[in-house]
Formats: C-alpha cells, sequence, structure tokens
C-alpha cells in the first residue's frame, strides 16, 4: 500500500490486468475529477472572486474551441476521469453549453457531470441541460437579500437566480447544493438565514471561506470568516448541530439542524486544508492542466493540439501532469501561489 505522504518513484500506465490505469500523483492520489473552465468570462462580478476594476479577460482565440474541449474531456476519461464539473467563469454563457453537455455525456468512462453556476440564467437552460445530460448543479448565493445581492454580485438580480433554483430543482438537477461565500460584514450576520434554508428543504446550503486568488487577496485578509467562526453563530442561533458522514473525496464536512430535511456543509480551505483526500485537478478555459487551485503548475495542452499532438502523446502529457502535482498548498506558511483569479482557473 502507498502512503499518501510518501511519493512513488515513477508513473503506472497499465493496472495489474493490462487496462488503462487511473492516473496518479506522485504521492499515490488517484485523480477521477476533472473541474472545467468554459469561460473566463461571467456576467456578474462578485466582490471575492473579481476586482472592482482592471479585471482582463482573455481574447477567444486563447481558448480551447469546442473540438478541443471535447477531446481533452475525452482523453481524461480514458485515463480514468469519471467525474466531471462545469465551472468558469460563469459556464451558462459558454456558447453551445448544451450540445457540450450532451457530448460529454457520451464519453466512456463519464459518470457523473455537473455545474457551478450562479443559475443567473437558469430559468431558461435548466431543461435543455437536464435532458442533455447534466446530472446536478451546485449554485453561488451569498444572500438572500436582494440589495445585498446587488452589491456582493456588483449587479445581480436575486430574484431571477432564485428563479433558476427553483427551475433547476423542478427539473431533478438535485440534491441541490447552494454556495455561500462568507464575507465579514457582508453576509455573515446572514449565515442563520441561508442555514434556515435547509429546515424545510432537502438541500445543502455551504459556507465556503474566501479563498486569497489573484485580485481579492486584500477581501480576504480583510473579511475571511473562518467556518469555526460561522459554526459558531449557527449553534448560538440553532443550538448544537449534528454531524453528518461525508464523502471522504468531499471537501464539505457535514451538520445538520436537528430534525432539518437538508444538511450544512462547511469549506474550509483556509482554516482545514483537505489537501490529503484531493482527487481532482482543473482545466482551464485557455487548455491547461492546472494541477491545484492554489498552486501555479500548470501542464499546456492547447498547444500541443494546435501543434499537431497525437492523442498517445496527449494521454502521456495528462498523466505526467497528474503525476506532478504538488501536494497542496501553501497558505498556512504565507506562500500565496497565484497569478491567476478564481474566474480565470475554474473554481
Ligand atoms: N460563476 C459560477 C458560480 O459563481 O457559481 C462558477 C464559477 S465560481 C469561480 C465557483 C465558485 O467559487 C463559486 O461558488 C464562488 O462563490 C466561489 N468563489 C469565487 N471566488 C472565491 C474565493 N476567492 N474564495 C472562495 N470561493 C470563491
Ligand atoms: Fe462570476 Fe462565479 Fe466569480 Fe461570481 S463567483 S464573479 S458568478 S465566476
Amino acid at each position: 500500500m502507498v502512503s499518501v505522504l510518501e511519493p512513488i518513484t515513477h508513473p503506472v500506465s497499465l493496472s495489474a490486468h493490462g487496462a488503462p490505469a487511473i492516473a496518479r500523483d506522485s504521492f499515490g492520489r488517484a485523480m477521477t475529477y476533472l473541474r472545467i473552465s468554459l469561460t473566463d468570462r461571467c456576467n456578474f462580478r462578485c466582490l471575492y472572486c473579481m476586482p472592482a476594476i482592471g479585471m482582463k479577460f482573455q481574447p477567444r482565440a486563447e481558448l480551447l474551441t469546442d473540438e478541443e474541449l471535447l477531446r481533452v474531456v475525452r482523453l481524461c476519461g480514458e485515463i480514468g476521469f469519471n467525474k466531471l464539473r462545469l465551472t468558469g467563469g460563469e459556464p451558462t454563457i459558454r456558447p453551445n453549453v448544451v450540445e457540450l453537455v450532451r457530448a460529454m455525456k457520451t464519453f466512456p468512462g463519464i459518470e457523473e457531470l455537473s455545474m457551478t453556476t450562479n443559475a443567473l440564467l437558469f430559468g431558461r437552460l435548466a431543461e435543455p441541460l437536464k435532458a442533455a445530460g447534466l446530472d446536478r448543479v451546485n449554485i453561488s448565493i451569498d444572500t438572500l437579500d436582494p440589495d445585498r445581492f446587488k452589491l456582493m454580485t456588483r449587479g445581480g438580480r436575486l430574484d431571477l437566480v432564485w428563479e433558476g433554483i427553483e427551475a433547476a430543482e423542478r427539473v431533478g438537477l438535485t440534491p441541490i447544493k447552494l454556495n455561500s461565500v462568507v464575507v465579514r460584514d457582508q453576509n455573515d450576520h446572514e449565515v442563520g438565514e441561508m442555514a434556515a434554508l435547509t429546515i424545510e428543504r432537502p438541500w445543502q446550503v455551504r459556507f465556503l471561506e474566501i479563498m486569497p486568488l489573484e485580485g481579492v487577496g486584500e477581501v480576504h485578509d480583510a473579511s475571511l470568516v473562518t467556518s469555526g467562526e460561522t459554526l459558531a453563530r449557527l449553534e448560538g442561533q440553532f443550538g448544537p448541530l449534528e454531524p453528518v458522514r461525508a464523502d471522504a473525496a468531499d471537501p464539505a464536512r457535514l451538520w445538520r439542524i436537528p430534525g432539518a430535511a437538508g444538511t450544512i456543509g462547511f469549506i474550509s480551505p483556509v482554516s482545514v486544508p483537505f489537501c490529503a483526500a484531493c482527487n481532482r485537478v482543473r482545466l482551464t478555459a485557455d487548455g491547461k492542466l492546472r494541477l491545484c487551485l492554489l498552486r501555479n503548475d500548470e501542464v499546456d495542452l492547447r498547444d500541443m493540439m494546435r501543434q499537431g499532438a497525437g492523442d498517445d502523446a496527449l494521454r502521456a502529457q495528462l498523466r505526467a501532469g497528474v503525476w506532478r502535482k504538488p501536494w497542496g498548498h501553501l497558505l498556512a506558511d504565507g506562500v500565496r501561489d497565484t497569478v491567476r483569479g478564481m474566474s480565470q482557473i475554474g473554481g
């Protein structure tokens, strides 16, 4: 058995039975989950994700075409990735998003396809996305107050997002998970209201710690609320929460208000890093395999494809990339290894 802390010495590409083996990193972690940024663009400008001014988007020619994107995803399915999440930027503003979902769902090996979205366009997209094969969604919503929502997203409309959430539930993109980034003096006083959504509904409301990605380091420094603080606030309101067992690879630690239909999750990359159980890498919209959200190590795929690389070379590049995934982030040591923002990486 390989210890997770002891690097093994060479990449393995065949299982004992001669079948293609799952791609593993040098610590023995199996990579089965690919998060795909469909675009670096967005129809919101959330204050913890993008800077107020100076946000630069990449020229379209630098982004993967639909064909290039689908090729990478197909090859990932062939080396053991079985779970995909479409994200961004805002994935629903990528042209052809429904067709991309339909195509990805046909690739051998791909068992689950989900999306993280702000749901602004879900009123009209939930149904075609479900019909194309999308399994479920995580929807980002930080507050239930329309004015504050407008402020935190720099212009977003809560009523449309709420319609989007209802549409997702109606068409069966379930279980519904809501992501809420807790920002001091913005929405931290509202975590009880968000958590109370789970009393009647079988939803998971997840509270995220702000990460200091490019362009929002100062927001993190001034406004981080740790999961411990949020949990204490919720227990002050609802009494002791009950722990709920979560999947080992799920970064969320789960709790329940006693008697509630749904659950409450805490995602705590800053105060409780979950690197040991990491099973994911990211594909940026410009075609780099990003090995860790908070480290700059990336592996090029786009230029290789544009220079005519064949499938064997690309599969080898994917395996070699996974192999050199760093152990984890170094925030605790004060290292902020970021040159890209969350919306550019595929959060
Ligand atoms: N636009 C989509 C959305 O907002 O759901 C998908 C992309 S967004 C980058 C993915 C997730 O990252 C969202 O839940 C968002 O709240 C979260 N996020 C963005 N910036 C963050 C930050 N600095 N720290 C922690 N989470 C962040
Ligand atoms: Fe857009 Fe999502 Fe970032 Fe908000 S968190 S600006 S919705 S990419």
